[in-house]
């Protein structure tokens, strides 16, 4: 049983160095408790903020202690009433091949029902946050125009989808290659996008979006919110749900230099953590599983094969390896 400790926090990019992949006991379930195997686990940015020791809203990764994430498993011994072997659970503690885990803390997944890896991203976590960010933080109505960045990652490619699916004027994506471009405008039907490596966010934003943009979804933050604040309409909002491109940045970085823009527009801004929004996963499920089933909605999904390159698979999310979501397959 490997698992993948935090060794020393990481000082701007994250270095192998900082990890390790160990050799661990194989654990045994308590009362009430389940072992999982692995097959799916996931890799996320917020994973950086867990390495670094600052204070957050969720505990940083303890050195030398295995680190944690969502994965998706079979169960392979149980503990527990109503967990059988042979059950699927989704739950959260990945990075590691075996895990037992408290019932209470296991939700069953039904690998018939969905590909099991899609709990982990279209259907799981980052497709919740593309929901609550877009409808409940954004306020995102009929005929908005929407801008997102990080539009061809898990979250941003579903944010676009769900806007033109619910009648946006016009959807706008950016990205980091040209590949990932045009894969938004054929495939995912985004009105436009573009590359922003290719030329300044701003002037790049106004020419896709020349009526500007009512909402802007921002998963990148930097260069990225102050060209959407610069192209916001009246009564625009914008939903802060990442700022990756700051991450591993050691200093903290500038802030947009056009706020006084929220005032002529009325905008406002707004964080949200899709921690404090499960109470619309019914909802979410209900309206975006058919649209999953039915291909309406689109998603990718890049799978790392594994527990070895557990890591590796993290930093090139961190990179931009990925098209949709980054997943290691066990
Ligand atoms: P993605 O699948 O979008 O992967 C991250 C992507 O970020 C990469 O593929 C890369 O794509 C892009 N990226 C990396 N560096 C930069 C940069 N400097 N500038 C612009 N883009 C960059 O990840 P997720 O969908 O899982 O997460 C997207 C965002 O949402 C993250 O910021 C994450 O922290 C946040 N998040 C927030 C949640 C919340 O509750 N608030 C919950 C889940 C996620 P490219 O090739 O285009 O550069």
């Amino acid at each position: 049983n490997r698992e993948w400790h935090l060794v020393s926090r990481p000082v701007g990019w994250p270095k192998p160095e900082d990890f390790a992949l160990v050799e661990a006991e194989l654990p045994t379930p308590g009362e009430g408790q389940v072992l999982v195997r692995n097959v799916y686990v996931s890799v996320d940015p917020y994973m950086r903020g867990r390495m670094s020791a600052a204070k957050s809203y969720v505990a940083p990764y303890e050195l030398g202690k295995p680190m944690q994430g969502g994965a998706v498993g079979e169960v392979v011994a149980s503990n527990a009433e109503g967990i059988a072997v042979g059950d699927h659970v989704l739950h959260f503690f990945g990075w590691r091949e075996y895990a037992v885990v408290d019932a209470k803390n296991a939700v069953k997944v039904d690998p018939d029902a969905a590909p099991l890896s899609t709990y982990l991203g279209v259907l799981g976590m980052t497709g919740l946050t593309a929901y609550a960010g877009l409808l409940r933080t954004a306020a995102f109505k009929e005929g908005d125009a929407v801008f997102v960045s990080g539009a061809a990652g898990a979250v941003g490619s579903q944010v676009g989808q769900i806007a033109k699916l619910k009648g946006a004027s016009r959807v706008i994506g950016s990205a980091g290659s040209d590949e990932k471009v045009r894969l938004l405008v054929d495939e995912y039907g985004f009105d436009a996008a573009f590359n922003y490596k290719e030329g300044p966010v701003g002037e790049q934003l106004r020419a896709a979006a020349p009526d500007g943009v009512d909402v802007y979804f921002d998963n990148v933050g930097g260069d990225h919110l102050e060209a959407a604040i610069g192209s916001l309409n009246r009564d625009g909002r914008i939903a802060i749900c990442g700022a990756i491109s700051v991450y591993n940045n050691t200093e903290p970085a500038p802030g947009p230099k056009n706020l006084a823009r929220l005032i002529q527009t009325r905008g406002r801004i707004e964080g949200f953590l899709v921690g404090d929004h499960y109470d619309l996963q019914p909802q979410f499920v209900q309206e975006v599983g058919p649209w999953v089933a039915s291909g309406k909605l689109k998603y990718r999904e890049t799978v790392v094969e594994g527990i070895d390159n557990n890591l590796e698979a993290f930093l090139g999310v961190l990179r931009g390896d990925n098209t949709g979501k980054m997943i290691v397959k066990l």
